[in-house]
């Protein structure tokens, strides 16, 4: 009954596959890495359906000869580490020897292998773990890894696993990263016999360049700072290409793709006065540091990280990206009074120059940068009281002379936008028992309104109201007459990311209704010939992208299709908390809300009013 038993080893591996490969993906990284690892100049992807039924990874590495080749599927076979010692300093993105076995009991492999500069390579057959067959083969290549039939022996999880287009993301998303974290090899992606990427040796803003279509090299800013024994380097975006998204982020440890909450919340706040919120900047970073300061193998599959300093990184990373923006003159806008410190800086004139203002005023060592680390906390609170000042609203209209202009032709448009013919007499309002002739309302703290009612009183919050008008609006287009479209006089074309050209494709009858007119010009571009009403000039492309990018996110959350789009449309579309209203926008708000068929609710399921009865008031004053 109780005898123990150590199991055999094709059901370690089975069980080891739970951690190693989760999904095509997973395998697809790992058999990238062991292609990266064997020295390759070129790799090339090949998937179907989304990787179910065919993974294969050809590269003209190092190879193996017949005996490695039949090793490199034993449990716990590396070429990569032989000591202990080793460990504490891996080059290579793999070293468990996992890899290979794992996936091998989980499908059905063909691996072939030759030594770089021979002919004659070798082919085996492995068949839920157990080898089946070896023989000769002449090959051009040095290795080619073919997985067919995933988890075909595992049902269960095999159903697991997603529709071929979600899984072909996931790989999709993933072969960005790896081909920007190595612009020295050339890629090709081949998905369903159709090559999405084809990649010669680049430099790396060439890899960008073609892996983010959209992005141009003018956008991008190198970033390049060592300090420390840590070396940031890689491309910061210029505000225009800050996205709706967090896609357009990438960082690397080491050469290895990593997730890294603290380090993306370092770029935010060197960014946080120069982009709109709810955008977020473009940045790919790779930091090289020294291994044994950072925990890589918190787990096998995950990319998730762990530094041994992680203040000092985060100080490192947040200087590197806000000096190399202010080197740009890209924080221009922001203007300083020289003459005053920091504390009480009032923002009248002045130049860039403020965040040299900003180390001005830390205490002073031999090494100035070097205390700008160590003092990182009183730094951050100077720089985020100043950022503060800045970004106050008493301070808003003071700043940037630059920026006036822009800012006034924004307040008409949104002003504009808001105040669109209403279908209804704006003086009876429909409070559910309540009817009432409202002179009473008014704006509080330019967010909420507050209106009188018999009962007692509503409020409102404007952002929210009018998401939930414009998303009934857009849900009504769907089913009835398209919204209106103002046609451009100068066309716009648009080259998207392969992602975005998808969703494109796939809503392009939504975009249609809500009033976009886009065409096809071939490839990835699109031209854009027109755009619901009140999108300013000069904004078509990025009010596409932020459709895109709002869509994205709602799709995660598994909403219909009409919904999320009409959603995503809401929320470009309505006006944001911090507008101020007058008194007949606000009425035509209030009645247009009124007309919707699901008033009290935003899109996002928040309230849109509260009611306060003046019972509850008289209770709560103790007038009983
Ligand atoms: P690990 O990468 O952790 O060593 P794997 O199971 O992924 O473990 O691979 C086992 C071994 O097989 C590697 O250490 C390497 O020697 C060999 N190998 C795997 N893929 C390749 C490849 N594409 N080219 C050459 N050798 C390879
Ligand atoms: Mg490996």
């Amino acid at each position: 009954m109780n005898k123990i038993e150590v199991m055999p080893d094709n059901l370690i591996n089975k069980i080891a596959a739970g951690e190693v490969v989760d999904r095509p993906f997973s395998i697809v990284k790992e058999l990238v890495e062991n292609s990266i690892d064997a020295g390759s100049d070129n790799i090339m992807i090949i998937i179907k359906d989304g990787g179910k039924s065919l993974i294969e990874i050809i590269d003209d590495g190092i190879g193996m000869d017949e005996d490695d080749l039949i090793l490199s599927f034993e449990r716990h076979a590396t070429s990569k580490v032989r000591s202990f010692n080793d460990l504490e300093h891996i080059g290579t993105m793999g070293f468990r020897g996992e890899a290979l076995p794992s996936i091998a009991s989980v499908s059905i492999v063909e691996a072939s292998s030759k030594l770089k500069g021979s002919e004659d390579g070798h082919i085996i057959k492995i068949n839920g773990g157990v080898i089946s067959d070896v023989k000769p083969v002449p090959m051009q290549k040095s290795t080619s890894i073919r997985i067919k039939s995933l988890f075909y022996n595992l049902p269960a999880r095999r159903k697991f696993l997603k529709e071929p287009a979600k899984e072909y993301r996931f790989i999709y998303s993933y072969f960005k990263k790896v081909a920007v974290s190595r612009p020295d090899i050339g890629f090709t992606f081949i998905n369903d016999d159709r090559t999405v990427f084809q990649l010669k040796k680049e430099s790396l803003s060439e890899r960008i360049c073609n892996i983010f279509r959209e992005v141009e090299d003018e956008s991008l800013i190198e970033i390049n700072s060592s300090l420390m024994g840590y070396n940031i380097k890689g491309y910061i975006g210029k505000k225009e290409i800050s996205r709706k998204s967090k896609d357009n982020q990438y960082l690397f440890v080491n050469n290895r793709i990593v997730e890294n909450k603290m380090i993306s919340y370092a770029v935010y706040q060197s960014y946080k006065n120069l982009i709109e919120p709810g955008y977020y900047p473009f940045f790919i970073l790779f930091i090289d540091m020294p291994p044994e300061k950072v925990d890589v193998n918190v787990h096998p599959s995950k990319m998730e990280i762990k530094f041994h300093e992680e203040g000092t990184v985060r100080s490192l990373v947040k200087d590197a990206v806000f000096n190399t923006l202010s080197g740009q003159g890209s924080l221009v806008s922001y203007r300083f009074d020289e003459n005053k410190n920091l504390e009480n800086s009032s923002i009248h004139s002045g130049n860039a120059k403020f965040i040299n203002k900003a180390f001005d005023n830390l205490p002073k060592t031999e090494d100035p940068i070097v205390e700008r680390v160590v003092q990182d906390s009183l730094f951050e609170d100077k720089i985020d009281n100043l950022l503060y000042k800045i970004n106050s609203p008493e301070n808003s209209m003071e700043t940037a002379e630059v920026n006036e202009a822009g800012r006034d032709a924004n307040k008409i448009s949104e002003r504009e936008k808001f105040m669109r013919p209403s279908t209804k007499g704006v003086d009876i309002l429909k409070f559910g028992k309540d009817s009432v002739v409202t002179e009473n309302v008014w704006q509080f703290q330019n967010k909420y309104i507050f209106i009188e009612l018999d009962s007692g009183m509503a409020i409102i919050d404007q952002h929210v109201a009018q998401e939930r008008i414009f998303f009934e609006q857009a849900m009504n287009c769907f089913k009835n007459v398209k919204l209106d479209s103002q046609v451009l006089l100068f066309p716009v074309k648009v080259e998207l990311s392969l992602e975005d050209k998808e969703v494109v494709d796939a809503i392009r009858d939504h975009l249609i209704q809500i009033g976009f007119m886009i065409s096809e010009f071939g490839g990835n571009t699109f031209i854009i010939e027109g755009t619901p009403l009140k999108v300013k000039v000069g904004e078509e492309k990025q009010e596409l992208l932020d459709i895109l990018d709002y869509y994205k996110n709602y799709r995660e959350k598994k909403m219909g299709v009409n919904e999320a789009v009409a959603a995503s449309y809401a929320c470009k579309k309505a006006i944001k908390a911090g507008q101020s209203l007058t008194k007949d926008e606000m009425l035509s708000l209030i009645n247009d809300l009124f007309l919707c068929e699901f008033p009290h609710v935003c899109p996002h399921g928040r309230p849109v009013i509260i009611n306060m009865s003046v019972k509850e008031l008289d209770k709560r004053f103790g007038r009983t």
